[in-house]
């Protein structure tokens, strides 16, 4: 349990999590501290891996969602997810992140995004559904594991177009 957060009710969203001291860009709100990890995919689990799932104790889940955050994700030495500052933060704010930092794909939440930011994507979509200028954006404030998923699709994606023109080559050749 973190001495520089609480949580508080929301008028209209339910909890969150809130500020009692204000935070610089970098800094830790809270150590994430995995309770279960290896669990199936679940609507408050936490991704933790390329394919592990787990639950973070504490105030971690009680974190709110929000298009356009203040805080990212950073993988401490345990596998749990810190909470960081992305900017700077006042006392008294409410710390959210973007859910998309942490799971590549989001299929547990069909309701609609109540952030109310003016960037609000209008629901709460994983890693997989981020447009490419977001995704630097959170570069350093994501689990490494959302970028490495990344990089193996690009690598599967030029090595499918790569079989399909060579087989679109033979066809030809077989052709003439
Ligand atoms: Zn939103």
């Amino acid at each position: 349990m973190s001495a520089h957060i609480e949580l508080r009710t929301t008028p209209g969203r339910g909890e969150g999590v809130f500020t009692l001291k204000a935070f610089e860009p970098g800094e830790i709100l809270l150590v994430g501290v995995l309770e279960t990890a290896d669990i199936a995919n679940h609507s408050h689990a936490s991704q933790i891996g390329k394919n592990e799932f787990g639950f973070h104790g504490g105030l971690s889940p009680k974190f709110n969602h929000s298009c356009n955050p203040n805080c990212g994700i950073r993988l401490n030495a345990s596998g749990g997810h810190n909470l960081v500052a992305m900017r700077s933060i006042s006392v008294d704010e409410e710390a959210t992140y973007d859910y998309a930092m942490r799971n590549y794909k989001i299929e547990h939440f069909p309701a609609s995004c109540s952030c109310s930011q003016k960037t609000c994507r209008s629901s709460i979509t994983g890693w997989k559904d981020l447009p490419q200028a977001r995704k630097d954006a959170y570069q350093d404030f994501t689990a490494p594991y959302l970028i490495e998923i990344d990089h193996e699709n690009l690598i599967s994606q030029k090595a499918t177009h790569k079989l399909e023109r060579d087989s679109r080559l033979s066809t030809c050749q077989q052709k003439r």
